[in-house]
């Protein structure tokens, strides 16, 4: 046993959406930590799989569509049968739909909430039954600063990262007394996929680094050691928390 207490040797995570961006840097940095871990992704992972390699870690690939909650059970079996367990889940897979409130669309409603939401809760349930019988775990949800504000065209981006917020605490609840610790990471503007379009846009990039008090846009690497801490029995007293990685943006 290590006397480290953020040492993660031994563990297996499942990180969803680890094939690019957020989730890449994530699974990286818990197989730094020590753990194996089973990448969930529609696209391919190859580059996120030599990374873990090279730290030293084996590494899956399931392949899954996580815009319905149908691959759930069969994400935590394949993970659990192939690294011998699930001990850590990270929700991470998530996308966003821009439009004006009054022209937004049911079909952008359904798209955000359902894979950013409706599938995060259903693969924790799966996850959570796999750790209540096996001894506990750690799940981390990947929220964001919509979390804690408006935002503004992005209607049901907003309500799926603020019903992150909500989830991780009512889990952290129900979960804690089964050795389940469900705490949640909002990251701030980190320079991904998902922010092309804000990178690209002069004016807005401009606005948004006037703002983040670090003075630059975060890399998916920043998240690294918020989530092994989280994982990890340094944080075994932290329950049903939402982790700002934000370079500061909340607190200006
Ligand atoms: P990203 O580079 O676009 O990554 C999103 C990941 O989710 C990709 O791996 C993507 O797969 C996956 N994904 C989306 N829909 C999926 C589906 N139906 N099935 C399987 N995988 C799916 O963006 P990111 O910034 O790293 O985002 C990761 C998480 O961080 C998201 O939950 C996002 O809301 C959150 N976040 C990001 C920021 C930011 O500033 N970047 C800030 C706050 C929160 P594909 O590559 O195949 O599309």
């Amino acid at each position: 046993m290590s006397s480290n207490p953020f040492d993660l040797s031994g563990k297996v995570a499942v990180v969803t959406g680890a094939n690019t961006g957020i989730g890449q840097g994530v699974a990286v940095a818990l197989a730094e930590a020590g753990a194996d871990i089973a990448l969930v992704a529609r696209s391919d992972a190859s580059e996120t799989v030599g990374l873990i390699e090279k730290a030293g870690r084996r590494a899956i690939t399931i392949k899954a569509d996580l815009s319905t909650i149908e691959p759930c059970e069969l994400i935590v079996d394949e993970a659990a049968s192939a690294l011998g367990g699930v001990n850590i889940l990270v929700n991470n897979a998530g996308i966003i739909r821009r439009n004006d409130a009054v022209d937004f669309t049911e079909d952008d409603w359904d798209a955000v909430v359902d894979t950013n939401l409706k599938t995060l809760f259903f693969l924790s349930q799966a996850a959570g039954r796999h750790m209540i019988d096996n001894g506990g775990g750690s799940i981390i949800n990947i929220a964001s600063m919509l979390t804690f504000q408006g935002g503004i065209r992005v209607a049901s981006y907003t309500a799926s990262k603020s019903g992150v917020g909500g989830l991780t605490k009512l889990l952290a609840n129900e979960w804690a007394a089964k050795g389940i610790r469900v705490n949640a990471i909002a990251p701030g503007y980190i320079a991904t996929n998902n922010t092309a379009a804000l990178q690209a846009d002069e004016t807005r990039n401009r606005q948004i680094l006037e703002r983040i008090p670090a003075g630059r846009w975060g890399e998916p690497g920043d998240l690294g050691g918020a989530a092994v801490f989280l994982a990890s029995d340094a944080a075994c007293y932290v329950q049903g928390h939402v982790l700002a990685v934000d370079g500061g943006w909340l607190a200006r």
